[in-house]
């Protein structure tokens, strides 16, 4: 099953115990690092750019339940 992406309007909801806050997502990203090393070899990553981007499984913290997630509307979204 594929997970619905959340817009600007709408948020995830388990479909099991209604649960609207708390998932762990999995997500596999692409991701070009600008990667800036101090002299004593220290690195920081200064700039990051997300080539590509997908949410593989959103778990509900709730009830363990995988996958189960649909959109609802966020409180005051405009339809
Ligand atoms: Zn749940």
């Amino acid at each position: 099953m594929t997970v619905p992406k959340p817009t600007d309007g709408t948020r995830w909801r388990c479909t099991l115990c209604g649960n609207l806050t708390r998932f762990d997502v999995t997500r596999s990203s692409k991701v070009v690092e600008y990667v800036h090393l101090d002299l004593a070899g220290e690195a920081r990553i200064e700039e990051q750019e997300v080539l590509s981007e997908s949410i593989e499984s959103v778990r509900c913290r709730w009830c363990d339940a995988a996958d189960q997630v649909e959109l609802v509307d966020r409180p005051g979204a405009q339809v």
